[in-house]
């Protein structure tokens, strides 16, 4: 979807003049990028005609940039298809927070109440986890493989078979033992069916949510608005969490779902694992959907792989704007460590050429490569206190049994990367000291 829109872009950027003409069939192909990707017809044609007003309202003959304009209305459009203004239910410290998922079987539910507590226990939160789910076999022994894998508390009953007992007698366990943060998962149907709802709202009543997320499986795509809107008639969806995003270009249905649930979404899951899970701010995903590149979640992504120890240190520096060769040798390192390459190299911009969809083990490879060729550089060139000429350039090759072709493409990403570091320290992100503002 983003490779497509970014053409429509890079054609507007090309073309010698911008009429009408131009901008209806730059639009059309836009609408047709988000059809394709399953966002729902009726806000693809809303945000074609938006786009087209704000353009002609606001363009005049002073010559405004037109070009700029356009791009600016078509990213504002698309934020504001996966936004909605409610603010999404906050956490409170020293209190104990009840948060209820829901959602059909199969949409991932257990899962991600297990990625969620681990987000959450990681940074600090005392997590619990109780199942409510009695209706699908073995949905015990996942949700507690799931707890014990992450090492979090939970509470569920192989014998009783009422969920509203086992949600109830749940959360006024963790409740007594003082935890901040109790994560209630319930069962699931196939359908939408009214037993299902049923249950799900006398849960409900006895726990007394702080916030229900509704989780929603992107694979269904159109139907996604349908299903969001019935749960949201049924219970009061605070936040949406969407998965399976990985692997497939037709999450635009669940994304623009959001309005049948007048909820934010709050996460996105990207993958089985625990860790394949990421908090979801719509500036930054468009950003990352148009290849625009996502400082603030590359930052947080590549803060939370830091051991902590070096964290003030790199944070100082990029603070500062300030990034060298050895700083980027070690992100090589931190990125190694930290598993799925994919996900974290979309959002480095500059990086996604080295890492094409589908070419991760080729990304992997060559970033292997650079680590190579860095290997062989002194601790100066390293540190960029001395120029990279000719010859230093053909003694690194050499030794790292590469061609300069290949180093000057290390130099290149090195200096995009560079760069983005410099906008990142100008980019209010950081306070002082360096330490991150929001
Ligand atoms: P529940 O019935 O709603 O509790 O769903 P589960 O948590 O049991 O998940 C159903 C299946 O979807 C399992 O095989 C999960 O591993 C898988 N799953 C969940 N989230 C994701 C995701 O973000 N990506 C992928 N690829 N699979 C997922
Ligand atoms: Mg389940």
């Amino acid at each position: 979807l983003g490779q497509r829109i970014t053409a429509s872009f890079r054609r507007l950027n090309q073309a010698p003049i911008i009429d009408d003409d131009l901008l209806d069939e730059v639009l059309k192909e836009i609408a047709a990028a988000l059809l394709h990707a399953d966002v729902n017809v009726r806000y693809v044609s809303e945000l074609r005609s938006n786009v087209k007003k704000r353009v002609l309202l606001e363009s005049d003959a002073s010559g405004v940039n037109k070009r700029k304009l356009i791009q600016k209305a078509v990213v504002e459009e698309l934020v504001r298809l996966v936004s909605t203004d409610r603010k999404p239910y906050k956490l409170e410290k020293g209190k104990c927070n009840i948060i209820m998922f829901v959602g059909l079987q199969g949409s991932g539910k257990t899962t991600t109440c297990t990625k969620y507590a681990h987000h959450y226990n990681r940074k600090g939160w005392k997590t619990a986890l109780v199942c409510a789910d009695t209706f699908r076999a073995g949905a015990f022994d996942q949700l507690k493989q799931n707890a014990s894998k992450v090492r979090i508390p939970f509470y569920g009953d192989y014998n009783e078979t009422d969920p509203v007992k086992i949600a109830e007698e749940g959360v006024e366990l963790f409740k007594k033992e003082k935890y901040d943060l109790i994560i209630v998962d319930t069962s699931g149907r196939h359908k939408q069916e009214a037993a299902l709802f049923d249950e799900m709202q006398q849960v409900a009543e006895v726990v007394a949510p702080n916030d229900i997320i509704f989780i929603m499986d992107s694979h269904i795509g159109q139907a996604c608005f349908d299903q969001a809107k019935a749960f949201r008639e049924v219970v009061d969806i605070g936040s949406v969490i969407i998965t399976k995003l990985d692997g497939h270009a037709k999450g635009g249905g669940a994304l623009s779902a959001v309005s049948a649930t007048n909820s934010p979404i709050i996460f996105l899951g990207t993958g089985e694992h625990f860790d394949e899970f990421q908090p979801f701010d719509a500036q930054s995903f468009v950003s990352r959907l148009l290849g625009m590149g996502d400082l603030k979640g590359l930052f947080q992504t590549i803060t939370e792989a830091m051991p902590l120890d070096k964290q003030p240190e790199l944070l100082n520096k990029i603070s500062k704007g300030r990034f060298s060769l050895r700083d980027l040798y070690e992100q090589f390192q931190n990125l190694q460590k930290m598993g799925p390459m994919s996900q974290l190299m979309q959002m480095i911009p500059g990086m996604s050429n080295l890492m094409p969809a589908g070419a991760e083990k080729e990304g992997v490879k060559r970033i292997k490569r650079f680590m190579v060729i860095m290997d062989s550089m002194t601790d100066t060139e390293l540190d960029c206190e001395v120029q990279l000429n000719d010859s230093r350039k053909l003694r690194i090759a050499r030794g790292a049994g590469a061609s300069i072709p290949e180093v000057n493409l290390l130099i290149d990403e090195y200096k995009r990367m560079e760069k983005m570091v410099g906008k990142m320290g100008k980019s209010g992100l950081f306070g002082k000291g360096g330490e991150l503002t929001q």
